[in-house]
């Protein structure tokens, strides 16, 4: 990829995150929730509540947030509202795996899985390790309530 490219892949990037923070996606709580977790990063002060409403099929069927924090924390949870909506579940835990590595990992795998290239807006975090805390805090959050665990995931 010559440089050109990698600076405009760049600013779409900037451009998605910006997006997302300013009018992020399934904001709310959701009324028939089946699943629900908390996420706190005391380093930031970003806190959310993550909502699943999982059907028979073991299918996340409507999933939502609400909550507060910066731009990067805000923009990954709606990113991952619109990524996890009409999965399987084991789908979702593995993408929880897949987000994780991949931010925090030196030299991360690629994605075996289009629904995730989105993701790769979050790239820029991984030079910041602070900012992946705010990154994957939504991804904890998703983690802890499909593993029915309705307390706090805290990145500390
Ligand atoms: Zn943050």
């Amino acid at each position: 990829m010559n440089k050109a490219t990698d600076n405009e892949l760049r600013d779409l990037y900037r451009e998605l995150i910006l997006d997302h923070a300013r009018s992020p996606r399934h904001f709310g709580r959701l009324e028939h929730a089946t699943h629900a977790a908390s996420g706190i990063n005391p380093l930031c002060g970003d806190k959310l509540r993550l909502y699943l409403q999982v059907n028979a099929e073991d299918c996340i069927e409507d999933t939502s947030f609400e909550g507060s924090g910066c731009a990067i924390s805000v923009a990954s949870a709606s990113l991952l509202t619109d990524t996890i909506i009409g999965q399987p579940v084991d789908k979702a835990e593995a993408w929880f795996t897949a987000i994780t590595r991949r931010l925090t990992e030196v030299e991360p795998a690629d994605f075996d899985d289009v629904n995730l290239e989105k993701l790769k807006a979050l790239d820029g975090v991984r030079e910041f390790p602070s900012r992946v805390k705010c990154a994957t805090l939504a991804w904890h959050a998703l983690h802890s309530a499909l593993n029915h665990r309705d307390e706090p995931a805290t990145t500390e």
